[in-house]
């Protein structure tokens, strides 16, 4: 049976990904100019942002009858960019519908919720019946480069626009398998940002007179130190509930139920420490501490001259719970109080609970499409353009529903930001569906 929710998705989103909004330099309003063709269509004036030339943001509200309140959504709509074209088994803006998959930049970050959300507006205003609550669709600009263009944008200029109870962006809404179960993740909590500038200060003088007080001598001894650092581990909510629902689930049984009591902040911190290669500690660990990655540096400018100063700069992670200075405090543990640390961007961490009534209606729906997998709870070690919407008090949830089974060789979180980024056709139709019933569940 063929879905017409399903069909225009697919359509939009092909559409989306054949216009190149690689950030920078962006380039949103050309699609925001195609999702405003199709809104006119079905007869909805669009309100379309432009914070600078050709950085458009579109944002629709579906006045609803006032019993409930509002629930906004949210997908960005520029692309990294798509890095070596050659590379591309279809060309990346292509839009290639091969093999069960659609190509393209942006396939799963995050065109298809932006074409999702598109042809939710075009069902909603066909069916003419105002729905209980507003619903709110915003499409922004810049998310992958901080939002200054986009959600940070209109958080700061337009926040009367977005007024709501709760919220849907990323990440979320997808499946992760673990011991040959399929959980579908929902993103409840995402960590702060903190990126710095480490500095280091020493006498110049010349390279055949080495000195090991330095200041490449100590920053070198700095980023030693933080890229084998593990910080302290730090329990949240968010972690705590996947964790527990993981093993409960993936593990059926006393074993599991023994697994659940075992599980203990330190226990964890032992598997890591003895592991620290395996994949799967990789992944979790971000979740459960604060985190550094060294990702710049720079000193000197001759081979025969020591250089007065040396920097590195730093991408910091926190978690929700902790602050900035905690955070710093960390850091300067590892390194000492002997370099400069110079703050360059941040953002605040948040987290929401879980056991609310949209939750829950996310969960039911899931289930009842695939009633073989588990939603749970997500900590995003990443920043989205919740971030910026979490300050306006939204209750924010990631949920960019690709529900179903994975084809083999092909999941979300190795396609992103990728060569050859796709998504299967099949769940990005089911995904509409998804999308389209938690809607009419929560507002109809
Ligand atoms: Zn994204």
């Amino acid at each position: 049976m063929a879905f017409e929710i399903e069909e225009r998705t697919l359509q939009h989103l092909k559409k989306l990904i054949s216009i190149n909004t690689s950030n920078p330099p962006g380039n949103e309003s050309e699609a925001v100019a195609y999702i405003s063709d199709v809104l006119k269509q079905v007869g909805i004036q669009p309100v379309v942002i432009e914070p600078q030339k050709g950085r458009g943001n579109c944002i629709v509200r579906l006045k609803g009858k006032g019993e409930k309140g509002g629930l906004l959504l949210n997908s960005h709509l520029d692309v990294v960019p798509a890095g070596n074209e050659k590379a591309w088994r279809n060309p990346p803006f292509s839009a290639a519908d091969e093999g069960g998959f659609i190509w393209g930049r942006g396939a799963v970050d995050m065109k298809h919720m932006a074409a999702m959300m598109l042809a939710i507006v075009e069902e909603i205003s066909l069916k003419g019946v105002a729905p209980r609550g507003d619903i709110v669709f915003v499409w922004t600009a810049d998310e992958e480069r901080g939002g200054e263009c986009g959600a940070r944008y209109l958080v700061q200029k337009h926040r009367d626009l977005l007024e709501a109870e709760y919220g849907i962006g990323e990440v979320g809404g997808f499946g992760l398998s673990l011991g040959g179960k399929t959980f579908i993740i929902v993103q409840t909590a995402e960590k702060g940002l903190c990126w710095f500038r480490l500095r280091t200060a020493g006498l110049s003088g010349h390279g055949s007179m080495p000195d090991p007080e330095s200041s490449v001598a100590k920053i070198s001894r700095a980023i030693a130190a933080l890229s084998d650092a593990k910080l302290p581990v730090h329990s949240t909510r968010t972690f705590s509930m996947f964790l527990e629902s993981v093993i409960t689930k993936a593990v059926p049984g006393p074993v599991g139920k023994f697994g659940k009591m075992a599980i203990s902040a330190k226990l964890l911190k032992t598997i890591m420490r003895r592991f620290p290669n395996s994949k799967v500690v990789k992944g979790l660990w971000p979740m459960m501490a604060n985190t550094v990655a060294v990702t710049m540096l720079e000193a000197g400018d001759s081979p025969n001259v020591i250089p007065q100063e040396a920097t590195a700069v730093v991408d910091g992670r926190y978690l929700p719970g902790q602050t900035r200075e905690g955070f710093l405090s960390e850091v300067t543990a590892v390194i000492g109080k002997d370099v400069d640390i110079e703050i360059i961007q941040e953002g605040e961490p948040f987290e929401v609970s879980s056991e609310t009534e949209l939750f829950r209606i996310i969960q039911e729906t899931v289930e009842r499409f695939e009633p073989r997998m588990n939603v749970v709870p997500f900590l995003n070690p990443g920043f989205t353009d919740g971030k910026w919407f979490s300050k306006l008090g939204i209750i924010w949830y990631g949920f960019t529903p690709l529900i179903g089974v994975s084809p083999e060789g092909w999941s979300t979180f190795e396609t992103i930001h990728a060569v050859n980024e796709r998504v299967p056709v099949e769940l990005v139709k089911k995904g509409s569906r998804v999308l389209l019933k938690l809607i009419e569940s929560w507002m109809f």
